[in-house]
């Protein structure tokens, strides 16, 4: 039995959920100020016929837009791959955000919730979406308040009658969640476990169903790119990389915060122009270009573009776009270490590589001196033999230690 009484659980909940609401920016937009700007529009021009699905899904597939919660598939296409699928199909919008270091997601969505709602409507039309669950931290106590407020004021509106259900579901605080079967598995009521694939969740997803999965932010730019054209999206790249991206920067920089930025940006800079420079006293030692599994590299490495792709040469991937930034009063060694705790904890502990190698590398990890050749094969085996991105990409850290970062290990 619950030893705390509900009524208590609540108390303390509605207390939490006031504080965070306070928080809300005021620059916040409602749904009146939202549709006061053109807001909805474009979804009545779906629903009225004068946008074509197929011409729409051509226009995301143009833009180049990829799945921006961190596994980079292209949105148009999988738009498509669902649309081809016998119904009742299902949507699942990940707001997880566990990954450490971003924070982006929350940021729009209290800023400017009805973009991303308009632009899961619109995905949800143009893929014949028959219900939606959107998937959201629990942590994140102000924006399920203003979600719940602002779906309120939607569903009251007549235009909405025809709208697929919408479900907002709170998750637990499990970092594998944010994966999409995981999270698919905890919607459906079961533990948060990875499932092997094929069959993919496009084919048999939610409730055995195919489903359309995606993070906020790829929802986010939905309606930008449909009224500005995908051409618009692409055209913003730089060093050969297109469209925007949105970094959440961390760590030792003057101005840390959401940066919106060409896709292909160097960390440079990205330091030098969205964030300020370093902060006073700190020289510029190292990155975490893409949260805990994205790696680490040196600063003298500190002309790589950073998108999907470009950063796999090195060991490394952007993901979610976390960049952490380290100076010279860090070592990449207590950051590994950190990371290494934090995946052994994470871990949802259904395969042999991922359960048993995260705690094996943690603990030769907190030695003074490293056991090289036991950590290399450890990480070969978590890399092959792990089911999902969590084990696969742990060594991450650990492995770019040894490889860039080998003074410290002496
Ligand atoms: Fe779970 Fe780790 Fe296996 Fe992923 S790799 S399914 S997190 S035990």
């Amino acid at each position: 039995q619950n030893p705390v009484p509900n009524a208590t659980i609540d108390k303390v909940e509605a207390t939490v959920t006031a504080h965070a609401v306070k928080h809300i920016p005021e620059e916040y937009i409602d749904l009146a100020e939202y549709r006061a700007h053109g807001g909805y529009e474009l979804l009545a021009q779906c629903l009225n016929g004068k946008r074509e699905v197929e011409a729409v899904i051509k226009e995301m597939e143009n833009s180049g837009l990829r799945g921006l919660g961190g596994a980079g598939f292209p949105a148009g296409r999988k738009w498509r791959i669902v649309r081809a699928e016998a119904g009742p199909r299902l949507m699942a919008v990940n707001i997880d955000e566990g990954e450490p270091g971003t924070f982006k997601d929350r940021v729009y969505l209290e800023r400017d919730p009805h973009r991303f709602l308009e632009g899961m409507l619109i995905a949800s039309w143009a893929v014949g979406i028959e219900k939606i669950y959107i998937y959201l931290r629990d942590e994140y106590h102000g924006c399920r308040a203003l979600l719940e407020a602002e779906l309120a004021k939607l569903r009251a509106e007549p235009a909405m009658a025809n709208a697929p259900a919408i479900e907002l579901r709170r998750g637990a605080g499990a970092y594998i969640c944010g994966e999409e079967s995981a999270m698919i598995e905890s919607i459906e009521g079961k533990r948060g476990m990875p499932r092997l694939r094929p069959p993919y969740v496009a084919q048999v997803g939610l409730f055995g169903r195919p489903t359309l999965e995606h993070n906020f932010e790829t929802l986010y730019w939905v309606r930008q790119i449909l009224e500005q054209g995908g051409e618009w999206f692409a055209s913003h790249g730089t060093n050969g990389r297109k469209g925007l991206r949105s970094f959440s920067v961390s760590g030792r920089v003057k101005n840390p915060g959401v940066k919106l930025a060409p896709a292909g940006i160097t960390i440079q800079q990205l330091i030098d122009e969205h964030c300020g420079g370093m902060q006073d006293g700190h020289s510029f030692y190292a990155y975490l270009p893409g949260g805990a599994s994205g790696g680490i590299l040196p600063a003298t490495m500190n002309q790589i573009p950073l998108d999907f792709d470009t950063l796999q040469p090195y060991g490394c991937f952007i993901g979610s776009a976390a960049v952490m930034v380290l100076s010279d009063q860090d070592t990449a060694t207590d950051a590994a270490r950190n990371l290494m705790r934090f995946f052994q904890h994470e871990s949802c502990g259904q395969c042999t590589p991922c359960r048993v190698g995260t705690a094996k590398a943690s603990a030769i990890i907190e030695q003074p001196r490293w056991n090289l050749p036991l950590l290399a094969d450890l990480s070969l085996v978590m890399r092959d033999a792990s089911i999902c991105g969590l084990g696969q990409a742990a060594p991450n850290p650990v492995d770019c230690v040894v490889k860039y970062f080998p003074h410290e290990l002496v």
